[in-house]
């Protein structure tokens, strides 16, 4: 076994502190490598807190995870010890299933392994997050990632980056099209520097009126205050697309009567309690409302080389780990510019 440090949450009603813990031994398909930056997403709060299901503690948090490689196992092909590696969401799925054969890990039908709070193919093994010194991945679940780029502001692609580019990708949003971001946070962001990337024409739609000029500086067209009911009711029936990264319960019928005829409304922000939807607030103007889950392997290096080639990072606050606290506060009030990441050389 490979002992390993980490923060962990001991239960749900715990705050985290430094965790002593097991990672396998590095086998034939295995990688290694030391953590040097952990994105702080908003997930990582929910399911510490069993926000959306009871779960597995310890919990060692962290899915944005980016560092050097430091052993391979003796069939890796992809990564030799000082290379840059990441990963994401994800370390593992049945890989036969008819998702997992097209790339898409996230949709695994027979359950696949996320970093953290859940357990490895086995259904037994817990696994445990980028909150910590060191990690064992199988090589197909490890990213390349650029020298070019700032590494730590690279972390948060691999979750709020990736979370964001598969539904823009997918529903093909590009020029021509008005997409709105509802929240300005981590996702909310990367969604605005991807659609502008993409040719759309972006608007911010926030509750904090702070945002406005940051909206602008990441590349936004647009900026509505959303608590403004002038501002809300000049933007009615205008967006082909909205892109929901909120955190918290909040108001469908409003933001969905902000689309146009055939509009699109698409849910990757995760409240703890089910939404309202009104029948009507869909059934006049045919609207849809669908969702999305991070993404797939071959998506995610897709979304990261596209990164590397378009020198698109995150907006990162680098923090200690033992401020992980203050970072979740800010967190909660809204307060994110746009994504904590915690330099891992402050793990002692
Ligand atoms: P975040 O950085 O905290 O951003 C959330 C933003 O939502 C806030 O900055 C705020 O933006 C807005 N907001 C918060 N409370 C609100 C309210 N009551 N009404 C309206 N807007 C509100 O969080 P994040 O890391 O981007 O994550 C966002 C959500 O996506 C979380 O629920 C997370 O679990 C989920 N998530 C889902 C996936 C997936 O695969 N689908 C992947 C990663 C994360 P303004 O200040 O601009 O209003
Ligand atoms: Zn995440
Ligand atoms: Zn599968």
């Amino acid at each position: 076994m490979i002992q390993a440090k980490g923060y962990a949450a001991q239960s749900p009603t715990t705050d985290l502190a430094p965790w002593n813990f097991d990672r396998r031994e590095v086998g034939p398909h295995d990688v290694q490598f030391d953590i040097l930056f952990c994105g702080v997403c908003h997930s990582d709060l929910h399911q510490i807190r069993n926000d959306w299901f009871p779960g597995i503690f310890p919990m060692v948090p962290g899915h944005e995870i980016v560092g050097r490689v430091v052993k391979v196992g003796n069939h890796v092909k992809k990564f030799k010890a000082g290379d840059l590696a990441a990963t994401g969401c994800l370390v593992d799925s049945c890989r036969t299933c008819e998702n997992c054969r097209e790339g898409l890990e996230q949709y695994c039908l027979n359950g696949h392994s996320l970093t953290y709070n859940s357990t490895e193919q086995d259904g037994k093994t817990p696994t445990y997050g980028g909150y910590s010194n060191t990690i064992v991945v199988h090589e197909d679940f490890v990213l390349h990632i650029s020298d070019k780029l700032d590494l730590a502001a690279v972390a948060p692609l691999l979750c709020a980056g990736i979370t964001t580019y598969s539904p823009l990708r997918h529903w093909k949003v590009g020029k021509g099209h008005k997409l709105a971001v509802l929240g300005l946070g981590g996702l909310g962001h990367m969604a605005v520097k991807f659609g502008v990337a993409f040719g759309a024409e972006v608007t911010v739609l926030s509750t904090s009126p702070k945002k406005e000029a940051d909206a602008k500086k990441l590349g936004a067209h647009h900026f509505v205050l959303t608590s403004s009911p002038e501002q809300v009711a000049a933007a009615k029936g205008i967006f082909d697309f909205i892109l929901d990264t909120v955190s918290a319960e909040h108001d469908f019928a409003l933001y969905l009567s902000l689309l146009k005829t055939n509009g699109t409304h698409i849910c990757v922000g995760v409240p703890s309690k089910p939404s309202e939807i009104p029948p009507f607030s869909i059934i006049v103007g045919r609207k849809s409302v669908a969702g999305s889950s991070i993404g797939g392997l071959p998506e995610t290096q897709e979304m990261l080389d596209f990164c590397a080639a378009n020198n698109i990072v995150s907006d990162i606050e680098l923090i200690d780990i033992k401020d992980i606290h203050k970072a979740y506060d800010r967190m909660l009030k809204g307060d994110v510019r746009y994504r904590f990441v915690i330099d891992m050389a402050s793990l002692q």
